[in-house]
């Protein structure tokens, strides 16, 4: 599984199950999937949790974050399953500590670092599909400059500004960032 699979793999299940309807909801998309999807008031310092056992996934959310986080921690959780990262170990509970968007640890390639790193790509890919985000661009520069664009996606697709800045850059949206 490369990055650009685990984004393109992301983008066609936003596109399958949200056509044009915004913000895209992780949980709608892990229930038609099949996997339970829980917000439960977890550990202060885990953000969410996969647990996989007897062959079903469930995807747990730490209802004490901010909502943005928390469809952030849902989406990465539903890549790790989507992207078969964990299909193999058996029962198994994989533990989210600070989900950190940005991660270009010089590790990365280092196997457990690189699945974190596809499902964050996943989760982006996912909360803010290109074709979407393209589209949205196109109207709001017509009338905003680029904070106030960044901060009328962010609203509509329900991502916190730093994913937003962090997608707008990867997608070469952005000038001056
Ligand atoms: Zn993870």
């Amino acid at each position: 599984m490369s990055l650009q699979s685990a984004r393109s793999t992301a983008e066609k299940l936003a596109a399958t199950h949200f056509c044009d309807r915004l913000p895209v909801r992780p949980e709608i998309i892990a229930r038609k999937l099949g996997i339970a999807y829980l917000i439960e008031p977890l550990a202060e310092d885990i953000d969410g949790l996969l647990i996989v056992k007897g062959g079903r996934s469930t995807i747990c959310v730490n209802k004490g974050k901010h909502d943005n986080r928390q469809r952030f921690s849902g989406a990465h959780e539903l890549g790790h399953h989507v992207l078969g990262h964990y299909a193999r170990s058996g029962n198994h509970v994989h533990v989210d500590k600070g989900v950190r968007i940005l991660r270009r640890s010089p590790s990365s390639s280092e196997g457990t670092d690189l699945v974190e790193i596809e499902a964050n790509q996943f989760a982006a890919s996912l909360l803010m599909p290109s074709t979407a985000v393209r589209k949205e661009v196109e109207m709001l520069e017509i009338l905003f400059d680029e904070d106030e664009i960044i901060d009328k996606l962010s609203k509509i697709f329900e991502v916190s500004i730093q994913a937003m800045t962090i997608r707008l850059t990867a997608m070469r949206l952005l000038q001056s960032h």
